[in-house]
């Protein structure tokens, strides 16, 4: 059914959210304009000035409203290594699993010739200024267990043949086709400790 043209461009702008579908769109709508409309204001609010401000961080591509986020420039993270993820909620699974004491590096996705997307996409040359640069011993490549994540595991691990720097790759434990972001702690943890280096 249809409400009016702005409850209706509420419900369809709320349905670009992963998993909301019409229904659930619909529901949030009126939760917000109905009952609760202090935190309609809020979440508006939040959306335009993460829009506006939020962009990437210099050094390791994160989401920041800064030009360098919290975690490059936090001194007591260990510069020796650098782990690679694909996308910000993969750096925050591995953060919150408490475990990964380094620094890391978000690809904003992963190699996928099919749809244009290559080394320049993902910020491959921005990642060897950042091994080049600093005092990295160890390339922890945790991209997702899918064959993209490998692939682009491998492409980068090739790259660094010559650079002295070790490239390890996260271990099994995380199910083939799984992404980081939805892997419990414990699991992450496991995969992390149990890394392997990457034969070139
Ligand atoms: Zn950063």
């Amino acid at each position: 059914m249809s409400f009016s043209p702005l409850v209706d461009e509420l419900i369809e702008s709320l349905r670009c959210l992963p998993g909301v579908g019409l229904k659930s769109a619909q529901r949030m709508a009126l939760q917000l304009l109905e009952r609760d409309r202090d935190s309609a204001e809020r979440l508006a609010k939040a959306l335009t000035d993460s829009v506006e401000g939020v962009g990437r961080c210099q050094k390791c591509q994160n989401l920041t409203e800064q030009d360098i986020c919290r975690i490059c420039s936090n001194v007591q993270r260990s510069n020796g290594q650098l782990c690679v993820v694909e996308t910000p909620s993969d750096l925050m699974a591995i953060e919150s699993s408490g475990t990964f004491r380094g620094r890391y590096f978000v690809l904003m996705g992963h190699l996928s010739p099919i749809d244009g997307i290559g080394p320049d996409e993902i910020g491959i040359d921005a990642l060897l200024a950042l091994v080049e640069d600093a005092s990295i011993e160890e390339l922890i490549m945790a991209t997702n267990s899918t064959i993209e994540g490998d692939a682009t595991a491998l492409y980068i691990a090739d790259l660094l043949e010559n650079f002295g720097v070790m490239v390890t790759r996260i271990a099994h434990g995380i199910p083939v086709g799984g992404q980081l972001g939805y892997v419990d702690s414990g699991t992450l943890s496991h995969a992390l400790a149990g890394r392997k280096p990457i034969e070139g």
